[in-house]
């Protein structure tokens, strides 16, 4: 007679596969931080993706959304002005699609603020064109502003990192009623040669764990501003991957984490 294995072997075999699967999927946090060098003790850090929207956003809100993570997106104004676009179009249904990103942007509880009308360099602009792109973007964006004052980040940082040179572009931003937000780190995510492997996870890593650390907001890329409709599809196609390894060197925080003093919740 054919004899079975008791029924708690079949469970043990169960258990095991199960943790070793997870084990598999899990990241050796003492591996990362000594790679980086980074301190037991963890960083704050805080996501922010600029030339939003894309079509690569909706697939980095479901990473953001499984990590629990609350980020912050600063939006080109030319990108959700649907009312540009002839009824019929394929743009305009593209536009749309956008602009219902947005929505689910707001309603999944991440910041947004405005990354001006066009991607100009705004130090270059003369003072008609430099209020005139200012202010489009802030009728477009008035609606999904989710702080007061609401936040700006300029293309390049341009007219923010050289404002000694071109005081007239925070000037005009003040005039707007604006807060501009900068950054402590950046990805250079945008940066085709840092598109492969890991390089960009180690910019990141570098910035948050070389010297003696920082804290802050992180600059990444959800939309490409050449191009209205595609996203960074690299950052999108990594991000899943890089979170929990950023994630054992910092917290992730929101936005007013760090911006207490300057901002509050509308
Ligand atoms: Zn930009």
């Amino acid at each position: 007679m054919k004899t079975h294995p008791p029924l708690f072997l079949h469970i043990l075999v169960i258990v095991i596969s199960l943790f070793v699967t997870n084990q598999a999927l899990a990241v050796d946090c003492n591996a990362v931080r000594a790679k980086y060098h980074c301190p037991a003790q963890k960083h704050q850090l805080s996501l922010s993706f600029d030339d939003s929207v894309g079509s690569v956003t909706p697939k980095i809100l479901d990473i953001l959304k499984r990590e629990k993570i609350k980020a912050t997106f600063l939006v080109l104004g030319n990108k959700i002005d649907c009312k540009k676009y002839k009824a019929g179009t394929k743009s305009l249904a593209l536009c749309n699609q956008r602009f219902n990103t947005l929505k689910r942007i707001k309603r999944e509880g991440h910041d947004i603020g405005s990354h001006s009308y066009e991607h100009y360099h705004h130090s270059k602009l003369n003072p008609a064109q430099l209020r005139n792109t200012i202010m489009r973007s802030k009728a477009l964006l008035k609606p999904f502003f989710t702080t007061t004052p609401p936040i700006f980040r300029l293309p390049y940082g341009d007219g923010w990192f050289n404002q000694k040179k071109a005081p007239q572009v925070m000037q005009a931003l003040k005039k707007a009623g604006f807060e501009h937000l900068g950054w402590e780190m950046t990805a250079y995510d945008w940066n085709e040669k840092y598109q492969h492997g890991d390089q960009i996870l180690d910019n990141v890593m570098n910035q948050l764990c070389g010297g003696k650390g920082r804290n802050g907001v992180v600059l990444f890329h959800d939309g490409v501003f050449e191009n209205e409709h595609e996203g960074r599809v690299f950052t999108a196609n990594h991000l899943a991957r890089w979170i929990p390894q950023i994630r054992c060197a910092a917290d992730f925080k929101p936005l007013l984490f760090f911006k207490k003093r300057q901002l509050k919740k509308r």
